[in-house]
Order: C-alpha cells, then sequence, then structure tokens
C-alpha cells in the first residue's frame, strides 16, 4: 500500500491529452472516404513541415519507422558506421543496426545528457557516416558544436528529436537545426497520433527516399520507366504498371491518426506551457533539497520539457528514492538504462564503462510524472511525496 494509507491514482510519468475536438477529428475521418493515404497524411506532414521549419515532413507509423527510414534514406550501409549518444530510447541505434550500420556510443554532458561534441569527434573514423543527436528530455542538442564537427568531418548530422517537437535552440525550431530530424507521436510524447513518427529534413533526396521506403520502394509515374522487355507500350500510358527500384516496407501512417495529430497539433503551444509551467512549479519546490540535482535549461534553449529528470547526488540511495516514490503513488520511470548495456548490445561486443557520464546520469535519474493534464494538485502531490521520500531515503 502507499505511504498515505489510501488509493489515489497513480500519476504516470507521462500521458496524452485527447480532448473532444480530437475525437471528432478522428470521427470525421472514419466517416469520410480515406483511412488511410489521404488528404489527412497531406494536411499533417505541411503543418510538421511549418512547425518544425523544414522544407519537407515525411509522416510515417512511428517514431522508429521514421529512423529507420531516415537512416535508409540516407544510403546507410553495412560498413558505415554513425555515432550516437547512449542515452536515449533503443530505437535510436537499433534502427541502424538493423540497416546494415555500425553504432558508437559517444559520452553525454553531465548536466543536459546531450551528446558530447568532444567525445563524438574521438570516435570518428574514415567510415563514419552521420553524427546523431538525441534531444534528451526535450532540451535541444548542442547544435553549433555539433554542425561545426560534422562539416569539418564531412558527417551527416541528424537528430532524433522525439523528445523536443516544440523546443527551440537559438531561436530555431527542432526540425530544422540538423541536416534531417525524427519525431515521434508515441502518447507520452508532446503530441500523439497513438502510435505516429515523421522525419522532417530540407534535403530533396532524404524526403524523396523516405517517402519510397515508407511505401516498399515503389515508384510510379514517369520515373518507373527502368524495364522495357515483356511491358505493352500500353501498359505504361495506363495506371495499373509500378516498380520497385529500392528495398522498403509499409510504414504508412493512416488518415485516422494524422487527423489526431493535426487536431493535436492546435494545442502545442498550450500543451508546452504547461509542460514549462509544471517544470518551474518543480524547481522552485524542490529545487533546494540537498542532494537532488534539478534539470536545468541553457540560456540559449527553450525546452520542450519532455521529461523531468531529477538526479540524487549519491548514487546508491536511486533504488531506494525511486522505490518509495513508485510506493506513494508515482509512476516515475529512469530515462534511461544506456543503450549499448541492454544484454543485445554486450551480444554484439559492446562493454560497460564505454560512457562514464552517461552511465553515472543514468544510475541516478529519476522521471517525475510531467504532462499537460496533470493538475496543479498533482503536481503538488508529487512535490509532497518527493519531498517525503527525500526525507526518508537521501
Ligand atoms: C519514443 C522514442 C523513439 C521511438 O519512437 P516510437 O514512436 O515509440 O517508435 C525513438 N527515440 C526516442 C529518443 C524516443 O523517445
Amino acid at each position: 500500500m502507499s505511504d498515505s494509507g489510501h488509493a489515489l491514482p497513480v500519476l504516470p510519468y507521462g500521458t496524452q491529452s485527447i480532448d473532444d475536438a480530437d475525437i471528432e477529428a478522428v470521427v470525421q475521418v472514419l466517416r469520410g472516404r480515406w483511412l488511410t493515404t489521404g488528404p489527412a497524411v497531406e494536411a499533417f506532414e505541411a503543418a510538421l513541415s511549418r512547425l518544425g521549419g523544414a522544407r519537407h515532413a515525411v509522416a510515417v507509423s512511428s517514431g522508429t519507422a521514421a529512423l529507420h527510414a531516415l537512416y535508409a534514406a540516407t544510403g546507410l550501409a553495412p560498413g558505415d558506421e554513425l555515432i550516437t549518444s547512449p542515452l536515449t530510447f533503443v530505437a535510436t541505434a537499433s534502427a541502424a543496426i538493423l540497416q546494415g550500420g555500425t553504432v558508437k556510443f559517444a559520452d553525454v554532458d553531465a548536466t543536459t545528457g546531450n551528446i558530447e561534441a568532444r567525445s563524438a569527434a574521438g570516435l570518428v573514423t574514415p567510415r563514419t557516416k552521420a553524427l546523431v543527436a538525441v534531444d534528451y528530455a526535450g532540451h535541444p542538442a548542442e547544435y553549433d558544436v555539433l554542425r561545426t564537427l560534422a562539416r569539418e568531418r564531412d558527417l551527416i548530422l541528424l537528430a532524433d528529436g522525439a523528445h523536443a517537437f516544440g523546443a527551440t535552440y537559438r531561436g530555431r525550431p527542432v526540425g530544422s537545426l540538423a541536416d534531417a530530424t525524427t519525431l515521434s507521436f508515441h502518447p507520452v510524447k508532446t503530441v500523439t497520433t497513438g502510435e505516429g513518427g515523421a522525419v522532417l529534413t530540407d534535403n530533396d533526396d532524404y524526403a524523396d527516399r523516405a517517402r519510397r521506403f515508407r511505401n516498399h520502394g515503389i515508384v510510379r509515374g514517369p520515373q518507373a520507366r527502368t524495364r522495357s522487355e515483356g511491358i505493352a507500350a500500353t501498359a505504361y500510358a495506363t495506371t495499373w504498371y509500378y516498380e520497385v527500384q529500392s528495398l522498403g516496407l509499409n510504414y504508412r501512417i493512416p488518415d485516422i491518426l494524422c487527423a489526431l495529430g493535426l487536431s493535436q497539433l492546435e494545442r502545442l503551444d498550450a500543451f508546452l506551457a504547461r509542460r514549462r509551467a509544471l517544470a518551474a512549479r518543480y524547481r522552485q519546490a524542490l529545487g533546494d533539497l540537498p542532494g537532488l540535482e534539478q534539470p536545468s535549461v541553457a540560456s540559449h534553449v527553450s525546452s520542450a520539457w519532455h521529461l523531468y529528470v531529477v538526479r540524487v547526488r549519491e548514487r546508491a540511495r536511486r533504488d531506494a528514492f525511486f522505490t518509495r516514490l513508485r510506493s506513494m503513488g508515482l509512476g516515475v520511470q529512469v530515462h534511461y538504462l544506456p543503450v549499448y548495456l541492454h544484454p543485445v548490445f554486450a551480444a554484439l561486443g559492446y562493454r560497460a564503462g564505454a560512457c562514464p557520464v552517461a552511465e553515472d546520469f543514468a544510475a541516478r535519474a529519476v522521471s517525475l510524472p510531467l504532462y499537460p493534464a496533470l493538475t496543479d494538485a498533482d503536481a503538488d502531490r508529487v512535490i509532497d511525496a518527493v519531498q517525503t521520500a527525500h526525507r526518508a531515503v537521501l
């Protein structure tokens, strides 16, 4: 049972906010003609492209699909290496490995948990193709520095912006900071489509290839003319003929989900404002607790506050603190076990100790509940619980 002795509902670390307009938007698509590959997909992409400050947006079925499609679009192939942060969801790395790439993990900045450029620079080899930043907890990575490194070493700069849609870096939106950016619309992310994701880019080729990868590599129209033998000339003129010129998968996102996404984007600013207000409330109330580090935001950045991650100064106390918070009905979480510590990566030859800052960060981290629907009363419950657990175990 909980410390307080009564069963208050568990406050998850993150969850969606769905209103009547969202429901109505979905119902309208269900009553219409296009359940998939219709106008809602294009409208959602246009809105993402505008908000993310990128010429193209390619909406797909998940953030993982977005990473996979983007890696394929850059031509990542066996023998190519990419460098990313271990403080991320596994998909940032696994999608690249499934595409045949080799992943190297750079250590992170001790304050933000974002990839550290000097550590990344030390891993560059002649086979390195791309640098993949992850905007941990919604705080954009240090893009000016990463851009310089990418230019000097002739690397593609990519961003896994799954945490950070709506954030800005020196006034520029996430979506416009790298050569291409992936987003996720899982229910815990800034806006949701249930499951969904997107690739944002100014690069025409990446957009084209990601779009093709999303749909089995299928090419239609004037570009689909590479075969000639056995094709009646009239077939080209009729609409049945298409060619598969590269491999792809079905990563399409239905109109049903894009309608939800479009409706959610109407409230993007309100969602971000609420997350910021809650983060400020936590900081105000918890900032003085000794032995507990609060997240901070660089002055040239506006965070999307996907997560509010506190860190216990004494590593050995983290699990007791975490368990106590869970016992009081907080659905706290740890983001993340450094990716290479998962057994599958050990089997691939990765070893503990590779990124000591990331390992230390992860060993001390606890993500508190943070989402737009969290009320002031909920937030005060979180604050009370953290203060109680702090007194008890820190
Ligand atoms: C959520 C997330 C993903 C994967 O997105 P899905 O939509 O769940 O496939 C990838 N990277 C990061 C950093 C994420 O947080």
